[in-house]
């Protein structure tokens, strides 16, 4: 066992190499201060990471990267997070959406990073809402507004204030919540400020490579700063004295000591290493909302299929769901994304076609089933929400996607705590949020999922924000 960590002390440890506990080691390490990421997995990235199987590369969850916008636009979220960390655009190679939809019974809307093509559809569907549309717009408070946080009052009931038809709010409101929101059938105002310029003023972007080249980014960045990394080494208890955190615990048995403790593990999962509020004390952990989604690798390029959005998001009833699943997967709605279908430069594509496809899920049912039970009802499952999607996406023509299936996977709420320990499969944590990332001990702080700042851009951008407002600028 290596033992050289034990008795040492660090200006910061991070619990979570996942973007916002990489980001903060960044920033942290570029102004020569002493760090240690503390990360329970094998692998970098959380909740972004990725996997091989069967000699094949998955990312966890990479759909798009969101905040997208073309080089020179100031004052921006991706902006900052370049400045901050010191990376060059072209590192990230990024390539734009080709188009995305969100699609409804009897309507769908077509965007993509041109928001007045959004602007225009909105106008052809829904004129009676156009003028109100773009007056909540042009009132949009941005994410330096520090009047956004104040405002946390129901998204639906801002956007009835401008919009008049209830199915354009239900639409619009579809890819904000999936892509961001952690409490169900609504959001507050400040979430979904954020959520509807990261998607629609802004836009998508994706690097050919998918996550991996990201995360190895933000690991060379890293430890070229001098960062130390414990991996595969969960922290396993903060011990409290004089309302301070005086010592870090690791799973391996080494004891360390830091002035500032910055968690990404999640408030309830950090607050449970301080010995405090069970999952079973806060009755709110049951809104928790958990996610299945499906992998299918094609033998075909899926624009060829007629397959030619990047992403949609969609509800097969007018009136959108979006809450703890009832069933083992809720096919009511969810997302299909096809990564090939961005704009790759020199006209470059991806080796094989992709098809991801995200719903809702519940998370008890998939936590509850034993070993073998859990592998068969994945199966069906995997069928239920691909059936689903066939008949959302254009038809394939006589073609089976059987036929043109080479490889599968599927993950369920419980993959999700297994492999980055979120209480319930959430992917966007609590219901509660920290927006200033304080807890209740002077030295322990949040940083990503739990501070409210969701996505990778989000995350990214919460880690260098936390370790300014709590290490640098204190
Ligand atoms: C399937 C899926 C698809 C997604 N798609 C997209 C997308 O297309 N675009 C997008 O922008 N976002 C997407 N997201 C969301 C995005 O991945 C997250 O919002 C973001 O990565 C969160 O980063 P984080 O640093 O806040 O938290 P996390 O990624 O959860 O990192 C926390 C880390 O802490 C570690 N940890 C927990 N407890 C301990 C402990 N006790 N000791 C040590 N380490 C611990 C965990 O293992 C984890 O690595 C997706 C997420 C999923 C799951």
């Amino acid at each position: 066992m290596d033992r050289s960590l034990d008795g040492k002390h660090f200006d910061a440890v991070i619990i979570g190499a996942g973007m916002s506990g990489l980001a903060a080691g960044i920033r942290l390490a570029h102004f020569g201060k002493e760090v240690l990421i503390v990360e329970k997995h094998n692998a970098p990235g959380g909740l972004n990471s990725f996997y091989s199987l069967n000699g094949r590369k998955f990312d966890v969850g990479l759909h798009a990267l969101t905040n997208y916008v073309p080089p020179g636009v100031k004052g921006t979220a991706l902006g900052k997070i370049l400045k901050q960390l010191r990376i060059r655009r072209e590192e990230l190679d990024l390539s734009e959406q080709v188009g995305s939809r969100i699609s409804f019974p009897g309507e769908s809307l077509f965007f993509d990073n041109d928001f007045s093509h959004f602007e225009t559809e909105v106008a052809r569907a829904f004129p009676k809402s156009i003028d109100g549309f773009r007056r909540f717009v042009a009132e949009l408070p941005t994410m330096n507004d520090p009047a956004l946080f104040k405002r946390m009052d129901s998204a639906r009931a801002a956007l009835a204030g401008y919009i008049a038809d209830d199915a354009l709010i239900e639409m619009i409101l579809c890819p904000c919540m999936y892509y961001g929101s952690a409490s169900p059938h609504d959001l507050d105002f400040c979430q979904f400020a954020i959520l509807f310029r990261s998607l629609f003023l802004e836009g998508f972007a994706r690097p050919y490579a998918g996550i991996r080249p990201i995360i190895r980014l933000l690991l060379d960045k890293y430890r070229a700063l001098g960062g130390k990394r414990k991996m595969k080494c969960g922290v396993s208890r903060l011990e409290v004295d004089g309302g301070r955190v005086r010592r870090i615990h690791l799973e391996n048995g080494d004891c360390v000591t830091a002035e500032t403790v910055l968690s990404s593990a999640g408030l309830v999962e950090t607050m449970r290493l301080v010995g405090k509020a069970g999952e079973q004390d806060d009755p709110r952990c049951h809104e928790r909302l958990g996610f299945a989604e499906t992998m299918t690798i094609l033998d075909a390029e899926p624009s060829d299929l007629g397959w030619k959005d990047t992403i949609i998001f969609f509800s097969t009833e007018e009136r959108f769901h979006y809450e703890p699943s009832r069933e083992p997967v809720d096919v009511r709605s969810g997302v299909i994304c096809i990564p090939n279908n961005y704009r790759y430069s020199d006209g470059k594509r991806l080796e094989e076609g992709w098809l991801r496809i995200t719903s809702l899920a519940n998370y008890d049912y998939w936590s509850s089933l034993e070993e073998a039970r859990y592998y068969e009802e994945k199966v069906q499952a995997y069928e239920a929400l691909t059936q689903n999607a066939l008949k959302i996406l254009p038809s394939l023509k006589g073609q089976s996607l059987d036929d043109l299936t080479k490889a599968t996977d599927m993950f369920t709420p419980r993959t999700v705590t297994q492999f980055t320990s979120h209480l319930r499969g959430a992917i966007y944590g609590s219901l509660e949020k920290a927006r200033e990332g304080r807890t209740e001990l002077q030295n322990l702080y949040l940083c990503g999922t739990d501070q409210g700042l969701l996505g990778i851009t989000g995350a990214l951008l919460s880690g260098v924000t936390m370790a300014n407002a709590h290490v640098l600028n204190k």
